[in-house]
């Protein structure tokens, strides 16, 4: 299998370079060259594999065996989801006959982040370790991995790529504006290969440097960057999986003819595109329900084939704001660049970059239908266009052929703070269950589809959080609760000393990106002499 830009360009990569290269030379992301099907035997074959086999399966249609060696491959999953506490890996909870969760943060920290970000750690090890066989010194290829976090990637990047050779990992967070969980389970992570940056400033600041760091070409071919954001092929691919596997864990429990529907918070589109290739493969899946905060750029599109990046609601009203602190009084925190800070914050985005890859797939689509109308562009083209006019315009209108493609597979909605509040308190109420805010979301937007399915359809909500690690609104939700105590309920036994554990954490005062370099110049020359540990403060 090959891979291929959505922006067109004539290159066509292996799995390794993809996987390597993250985003494509000419902005786009990569695709495979077709999405191949499911074996003719599927259903009986599959039915009862672990979820590290059905991994291994899935796979294994994308990835050629001349590439990974099966037995490689095997091994490779085997180990990534070692680190899991559920045996399952992706539990499948009973809310009710037409209700279930799919419980996808039992990873080592507590978010679905893991699912992808431990495979996409084993598998850059495994590349490094064979291109550096037999190698030693400055011989040997190394990556340094760069990324900026709200809070949930930073740490699942930081648990995938902890410890591996021949990766440093330089994590920036804004000082002081991620929750105390989240910085504690980054910064307590003292392996010598990974680095905490706290930046004096917002996330924006830290997006940019690390853009402006991909940018520099002299300093990204000396450190050899690497890429782990959402928009990496590999994220998508290990997100299939639990498709698939909660589809079979479902179809043992229900009737036959049930017909299955996922419903998914989003924020970056990757999560929920994960369902759209499952679905490609020839998973039965009726619809997938796109979840949205007041982040809602997918919601609208869905409503009106407007791609648009100003929310509808005008531009920000009351200047900068700290992120994750919006909704405690109805009204909505904006920050300078328009988004809101929800209750949800994994979710906060403004334009949801993995989109890009559907929007190929209803370009490709659309133009074999409408030779006429597109004049002889490719979907590449397409696509291309459509991305120049959102970066110019900041919007573009696709045909209403396209938005009749993309209503095909999937409805979106849109679910407010207090919704969500409402909903986890109304969850906890009527199941004892408790959802986590991102969950919430997901679980709304299941009530407030329900009535347009038919009434054989059972709907599969996505839990992308453990609740402990957004306390704040679980408290805040169940607070009429006088039974419910968070502690002893909710709080895992792992949360209970992290807090009070060794923190090593690099301090940055300026959000600027030549601090940072010399940051990453000096600790990475550091990290790679063994008689010097990693520094501990600069
Ligand atoms: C990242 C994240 C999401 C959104 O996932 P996408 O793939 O970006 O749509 C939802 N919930 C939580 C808890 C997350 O960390």
């Amino acid at each position: 299998m090959k891979y291929i830009s959505t922006r067109g360009a004539p290159q066509e990569l292996s799995f390794e370079e993809a996987v390597l290269a993250g985003l494509a030379s000419d902005g786009g992301l990569y695709i495979p060259c077709s999405i191949p099907s499911l074996p003719a035997d599927w259903q009986t074959t599959w039915a009862d594999l672990s979820f590290q086999e059905l991994s291994y399966q899935i796979l294994s249609l994308y990835i050629a065996p001349e590439e990974i060696p099966a037995e490689d491959l095997r091994e490779i999953v085997r180990e990534a989801y070692s680190t899991f506490r559920a045996p399952e890996i992706s539990p499948l909870r009973k809310l009710d006959d037409k209700n279930y969760i799919l419980e996808l943060f039992h990873g080592p920290t507590y978010a679905f982040k893991d699912v992808a970000l431990q495979l996409l750690g084993k598998l850059f090890e495994y590349f490094l370790q064979r291109r550096n066989k037999g190698k030693t010194g400055s011989e040997r290829h190394r990556i340094t991995v760069v990324g900026a976090t709200s809070g949930d990637t930073g740490s699942a990047a930081i648990y995938g790529l902890r410890s591996k050779a021949d990766i440093s990992v330089f994590i920036l967070h804004p000082k002081g504006r991620v929750s105390p969980i989240q910085e504690a389970q980054m910064t307590t992570v003292l392996d010598a290969n990974v680095h905490n940056v706290a930046v004096s400033g917002t996330f924006d600041d830290c997006q940019d440097i690390v853009k402006a760091l991909f940018g520099d070409k002299a300093f990204n071919s000396t450190h050899n960057l690497g890429a782990i954001n959402s928009i990496n092929w590999a994220r998508i691919l290990a997100q299939t999986v639990y498709y698939f596997s909660s589809y079979f864990a479902a179809v043992k429990q229900l009737a036959p003819g049930t017909k299955l529907q996922y419903v998914v918070p989003t924020g970056n589109f990757g999560d929920v595109l994960a369902g759209y290739y499952a679905k490609r493969m020839g998973l039965p899946i009726e619809k997938l329900v796109v979840a949205t905060n007041s982040n809602d750029i997918l919601a609208r599109f869905w409503a009106s084939g407007k791609y648009e990046k100003i929310s509808s609601e005008g531009p920000a009203s009351n200047g900068a704001a700290e992120p994750a602190s919006g909704g405690s009084d109805g009204k909505q925190a904006t920050d300078a660049s328009g988004v809101k800070a929800t209750v949800s914050p994994a979710m906060d985005i403004l334009i949801s970059s993995n989109f890009e890859r559907l929007l190929w797939y209803l370009a490709h689509e659309y133009a074999s239908n409408h030779p006429q109308q597109v004049e002889g562009q490719t979907a590449g083209q397409i696509v291309n266009s459509w991305m120049k006019q959102t970066k110019q315009n900041g919007r573009v209108q696709v045909p209403v052929e396209v938005l009749e493609l993309a209503r095909r597979d999937f409805v979106a909605e849109r679910v407010s703070d207090p919704q969500t509040l409402a909903t986890i308190e109304s969850t906890y109420s009527k199941y004892s269950y408790v959802a986590d805010p991102h969950t919430a979301v997901g679980i709304k937007a299941a009530q407030v589809v329900t009535p347009q399915n038919p009434s054989d359809v059972v709907q599969i909500t996505l839990s992308t959080a453990h609740p402990a690690k957004f306390s704040e609104a679980v408290e805040r939700a169940l607070q009429s609760h006088s039974a419910f105590n968070f502690n002893r309920d909710v709080l895992p036994e792992d949360f209970r000393d992290l807090l009070s554990k060794p923190r090593r954490v690099i301090d940055v005062e300026r959000p600027d990106p030549e601090l940072l370099k010399e940051v990453i110049t000096k600790t990475s020359a550091s990290e790679t002499r063994p008689d010097h540990a990693a520094s501990a403060s600069v």
